[in-house]
């Protein structure tokens, strides 16, 4: 891959070389930043005009971060917490907070380093470069400020993308926790989660807040809202919710786009969705051996998510929210790895055979190396498989309601080298970024685990 695109790009180099003579690799360019001159490890590049600048070298001046998801074959670029950019070295499309813009010049990978179209890059995040022969300069753009800073002096100059968020209704609606926030204009939400303590945020760009502070709530789902003028420039109101556990919703934006409603489930003190463990289960899963197999493991993280979370996380805490209703049910449960280590495949499916497990269950979540790829999938390979995966395949499709790609044949090792009925779930698919989101939320895995449950004792219904 690097080796095709280093010759892709010298090929392009060399092209341009004849036919433009200033493309070329500028080894001397001086980079300031707010009038503090950057050190560039790697030199700038310049093609078709366009300033390319190793994103890397540029990072910790504006507060960010770079990963690499080996799955996507994408850098992700972090900017504080406002701003994601997911890149393809070479396309020029690229995802911008969850949408899909397009660069003139595509990002290039080049020297092991990914190098970004600097002046539609900053434009983004709002900053402009001027440029002095070999300097270039990158300021904070001003223009919103002054507009702040003196709001009565000409309110009519106002640009019509500024707007106030004067008001947030909460109620109980249909029998969920519902919070209305209104604007003067047109709102474009983007929505954040994030843990420790579980929170929702949500920010609005191009709007000045007019809200109270912190609105209380006693509801079941959060305990009170904060809001706040996240910054300036650009303009941002942050609405933080501060969950009591992670939860679902549902967002609402109005046909005129001024009202924008977000809904939660009412949560009771019990987890929701969690089936009770009846006498029947307990009589269906007595003498049952569950052999569980949480994929990847320790080296090996498995696919890595929209959002940078590793399969491999996800794939055991869903094991573990399994085992503790199968155990409730009665089964005996064997997991194939209790924690991030990693038995091989041959291990895992000698264990299963020669505990003499009854049924062995496989989990992992699904990747793809576009992000439109999405819903669930479940896998087979022996004929006793396939009525098994047949009734987890149902139930998870009934409980998770995304898209149903179908049940599949495939030869799996595990599947193939086990000696009971077996079956591998992918429930969802994490680089796509709302099943990404998804899957981040325990309570989503929570939904898998019960599903997975239900269709085991569905199974031993018709074939206990
Ligand atoms: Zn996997």
């Amino acid at each position: 891959m690097r080796f095709i695109l280093c010759i892709t790009l010298v090929l392009k180099l060399s092209v341009l070389l004849f036919a433009l003579p200033s493309t070329q690799t500028q080894k001397d360019i001086q980079l300031f930043f707010n009038k503090t001159p950057i050190e560039l490890d790697t030199p700038a590049l310049i093609r078709e005009d366009t300033y390319m600048i190793p994103i890397k070298d540029i990072l910790s001046s504006l507060k960010g971060s770079l990963s690499y998801s080996r799955r996507l074959n994408a850098y992700i670029v972090s900017i504080t917490d406002q701003y994601e950019f997911v890149i393809v070295p070479n396309a020029k499309d690229f995802l911008f907070n969850g949408q899909s813009r397009s660069f003139k010049n595509a990002p290039v990978e080049y020297q092991h380093t990914l190098y970004v179209p600097i002046k539609a890059f900053l434009s983004l995040l709002n900053y402009t470069l001027s440029q002095k022969g070999n300097e270039i300069s990158i300021v904070k753009s001003s223009h919103f400020k002054a507009h702040i800073r003196k709001p009565s002096s000409k309110p009519q100059n106002q640009p019509s993308t500024h707007f106030v968020i004067h008001d947030i209704h909460q109620s109980i609606k249909n029998g969920r926790q519902t919070v209305l926030i209104k604007s003067s204009g047109t709102l474009s939400p983007a929505i954040w989660s994030a843990q420790n303590p579980p929170r929702l945020i949500i920010d609005f760009k191009g709007s000045i807040c007019k809200l109270n502070p912190i609105y209380w709530s006693s509801s079941s789902v959060y305990g009170k809202i904060r809001t706040s003028q996240l910054s300036h420039t650009p303009l941002f109101t942050r609405l933080v919710f501060d969950l009591h556990e992670d939860t679902l919703f549902s967002k609402n934006l109005s046909q005129n786009g001024r009202e924008f409603e977000i809904s939660f489930p009412l949560t009771t003190a019990t987890p929701p969705a969690t089936p009770k463990s009846s006498s029947k289960a307990i009589h269906l899963l007595k003498g049952k051996t569950i052999y569980l197999d949480p994929g990847h493991g320790g080296y090996d993280p498995g696919a890595i998510g929209y959002r940078g979370e590793k399969e491999k996380e996800h794939t055991l805490d869903i094991s573990q929210r399994l085992e503790a209703l199968l155990k409730s049910g009665g089964a005996r449960v064997i997991m194939a790895r209790k924690n991030d280590s990693n038995p091989t495949l041959g291990t895992r499916t000698r264990e299963a055979n020669n505990t003499k497990s009854d049924l062995l269950i496989s989990i992992h979540i699904n990747s793809f190396n576009k992000t439109y790829a999405k819903g669930i999938e479940t896998y087979y390979y022996k004929k006793s498989d396939k009525i098994l995966a047949n009734h987890l395949h149902k139930e998870l499709v009934n409980a998770l309601k995304l898209r149903n790609n179908g049940l599949k044949k495939e030869t799996m090792y595990i599947l193939h080298h086990s000696n009971m009925p077996s079956a591998l779930i992918e429930p969802c698919f994490m680089t796509n970024p709302h099943e990404s989101w998804l899957i981040n939320q325990p309570s989503f895995r929570q939904k898998i685990a019960n599903a997975t449950y239900k269709g085991i004792l569905n199974y031993y219904k018709e074939n206990g």
